[in-house]
């Protein structure tokens, strides 16, 4: 077998894994005068916990007041809004409910209204039954009240996570896709070695651990304090776009010590969400669905909204929770590692805190480092309208200056050639199926990409000048063609 020769690679700064955690840090840190790698196992951005969630910017009543969960939550959701609309991610402050079937709920909801007023959520308040089915007409009649948060907002997680890394990239920090850490140790005199699946080796001076559900992995190959994490599944329902929606407001059940609860909510392109359950698994890079798992999410979802039905159901989905044994985020210095820092056992509300949680944990590393705040800085890339949202005046006028916006690949979800190209091209494209998908909604739809997907493969090869056969799905060995029809009549590799 030939071994691929190693290479070396050197910054002032590595951090593990490309999830909102470590994008939000790794912007906040192109801010400042100093070179930053980002290491990601996987193909693209977002390939975590971040791209299977509920996308909730939670307002903060459900964290233990004191945590560093009820920190980061209240101080991210209030960063938000700026945040979203400086990088052009689509963001909406519908509100939330959460919704109670008996006394024991009762007692739960008026404890959340306590630790909310506490952590210093605003508007909180305690609906009586018929408040609540006034406010949500379509909601089970046996509830018997309910919490309102006004504050509460929904956002799409992995386009946040995409913008803020292209907005990192355009101001020098430099990504390396398809590169697991698998060894991190301390340099010879002072700093980090780490060495990949790949063979190559990364030198820096501060290693930053942001890798999600293998965060304790990494951080018990260098602290003196080990850590447990347990990892959590949820699953979800994700139905069709529809014009009638049974509700205006994210709708929770009460919380449990495994999670917030089964919900049922809208996404922000209009899509209904269901789920998650919480069940413990072994493998953390086990997003399988089961038909019991989904099973308990429909029945859960049921008793919030009795008239659900999946007729409408285009996909489902999991996503796993990074649990620690103290039941909160671990932000900081790493204990027994000069050096290193870490942002492990991000769970829910992970989404909601990432760009507070950022915002110190850049500030620990620059004042480690010394680093000073850059001059000048480029300006987050600015997005054109999707084609599906636009008028007819401006469609008309998009494909006047560009005729690639005349081919629509995606029919579900109106996708032309013009937005797919483009979101290869982005600082940080989209080099997979699934990754255009996310950026641009083409397989989104109902049809899944049933149709759209061999124009997307064949275009991500034009723009990235791979051949066709090794366009993958989602990266790794998820290729869609095995042969080409000539190779295999000549006897090729798919004739053996
Ligand atoms: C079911 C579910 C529902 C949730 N709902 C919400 C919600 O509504 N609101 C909310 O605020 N939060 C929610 N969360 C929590 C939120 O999704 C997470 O807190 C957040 O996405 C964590 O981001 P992260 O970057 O820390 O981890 P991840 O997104 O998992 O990213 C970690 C990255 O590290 C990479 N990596 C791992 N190991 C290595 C290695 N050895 N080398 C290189 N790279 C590596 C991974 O590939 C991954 O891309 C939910 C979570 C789940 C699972």
């Amino acid at each position: 077998m030939t071994q691929q020769s190693e290479k070396v690679f050197q910054s002032d700064i590595v951090i593990a894994g490309a999830g909102i955690t470590g994008v939000s840090l790794a912007r906040e840190l192109s801010r400042y005068d100093v070179s930053v790698i980002v290491l990601e196992r996987a193909e693209d951005v977002a390939e975590g916990a971040t791209k299977a969630n509920s996308g909730i910017v939670h307002a903060g009543y459900d964290a233990k007041p004191g945590t560093a969960k009820a920190k980061y939550n209240v101080l991210g959701a209030a960063m938000f809004p700026a945040l979203c609309a400086e990088l052009s991610v689509p963001y909406r402050k519908c509100g939330a409910l959460v919704v109670g079937f008996d006394d024991n709920d009762r007692q739960t909801l008026e404890d959340l209204l306590r630790r909310g007023v506490t952590n210093g959520v605003k508007n909180l308040r305690l609906l009586n039954r018929e408040e609540a089915l006034a406010a949500e007409p379509s909601l089970n009649p046996e509830i018997v009240c309910a919490l309102d948060v006004p504050e509460s907002a929904i956002v799409s997680p992995y386009e946040l996570a995409y913008a803020m890394a292209d907005d990192a990239a355009l101001n020098g920090v430099r990504f390396h896709f398809d590169q697991e850490i698998n060894s991190v140790s301390a340099a010879a005199g002072s700093g980090w070695q780490l060495a990949t699946a790949r063979g190559d080796v990364f030198r820096c001076r501060v290693f930053i651990n942001c890798a999600g559900a293998s965060g304790a992995a990494l951080h018990n190959m260098i602290s003196d304090q080990p850590l447990q994490m347990t990892h959590r599944r949820g699953q979800y329902y994700l139905l069709d776009r529809a014009p009638y929606q049974p509700f205006t407001r994210t709708v929770f059940q009460c919380p449990s010590a495994m999670g917030k609860g089964v919900l049922v909510s809208q996404s922000v392109h209009g899509n209904l969400l269901l789920g998650p359950n919480a069940e413990d698994i072994d493998d953390p890079l086990d997003t399988a669905t089961t038909a019991e798992g989904l099973a308990s999410v429909l029945a859960r979802a049921q008793r919030t909204w009795p008239a659900l039905s999946t007729r409408s159901n285009i996909t489902n989905f999991s996503g796993v929770r990074a649990h620690l044994s103290t039941d909160d985020f671990q932000i900081g210095p790493v204990s027994g590692a000069p050096g290193a820092f870490e942002a492990i056992g991000i769970e829910s509300p992970g989404l909601s805190s990432a760009p507070a949680v950022a915002v110190d944990l850049a500030a620990s590393v620059a004042s480690f480092l010394s680093l000073r705040k850059k001059g000048n800085l480029v300006p987050p890339r600015r997005p054109k309208k999707p084609f599906h949202d636009m008028t007819d005046e401006e469609r008309a006028e998009a494909v006047q200056n560009d005729p690639a916006y005349g081919n629509i690949v995606c029919r579900c979800e109106v996708v032309t050639e013009a937005e797919i190209r483009e979101a290869i091209r982005r600082p940080v494209g989209a080099r997979s199926i699934d990754g255009v998908k996310r950026r641009t909604r083409a397989g989104m739809g109902r049809c899944q990409g049933g149709f759209c997907s061999p124009r997307v493969a064949q275009i991500i090869a034009e723009e990235t000048g791979v051949c066709l056969q090794s366009v993958t799905k989602c990266g790794g060995d998820s290729l869609l063609l095995v042969d080409t029809v000539e190779s295999f009549l000549k006897g090729g590799a798919g004739n053996d």
